[in-house]
């Protein structure tokens, strides 16, 4: 896709550090990450939804970012790892090409996920919104 910068890099038209390359993925180091080792898994088709992605595709993103996450973490000493994707603008998506984050994560790193919780008022509320969820399922 034409302007896409994960696309020039699959492409080898900007540069990368790659870390894994097979027919379908291409896995290099973030630019920014937020902890050393953080690694990005593209697609090597152009895909802007993670929903559009076949379940070859992605299950090969996740199993290689589980390797990559575990490789992260015996070679670099650390605790654990984040596979992340976000799927949106308003989920925190900057690149509009689906990517999955491998991150490295250790018990003192000082990142803390936002993860506010809320609650449902009733279980009845629940139900409800489980109800609107199924309706429009399509697996
Ligand atoms: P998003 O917020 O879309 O989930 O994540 C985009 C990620 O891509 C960010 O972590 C950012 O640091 C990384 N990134 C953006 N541009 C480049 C680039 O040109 N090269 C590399 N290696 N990473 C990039
Ligand atoms: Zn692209």
């Amino acid at each position: 896709m034409e302007g896409c910068i994960f696309c020039r890099i699959v492409a080898g038209e900007l540069p990368c550090r790659k870390i894994y390359e097979d027919e379908l993925v291409l896995a290099f180091m973030d630019i920014a990450p937020i902890n050393p080792g953080h690694i990005l898994v593209v697609p090597k088709e152009h895909h802007t939804s993670s929903a559009s992605i076949s379940e070859e595709l992605g299950g090969r993103m996740f199993h290689v970012g589980s390797r990559l996450g575990v490789a992260c973490k015996r070679a670099l000493d650390m605790d654990a790892f984040n596979l992340h994707l976000a799927d949106g603008t308003c989920a925190g998506q900057v690149v509009m090409h689906a990517h999955l984050h491998v991150i490295p994560r250790g018990s003192e790193d000082g990142f803390h996920w936002n993860w506010r919780q809320k609650k449902y008022t009733n279980d009845d509320e629940r139900e409800q919104v489980a109800l609107k969820i199924l309706e429009k399922l399509k697996i």
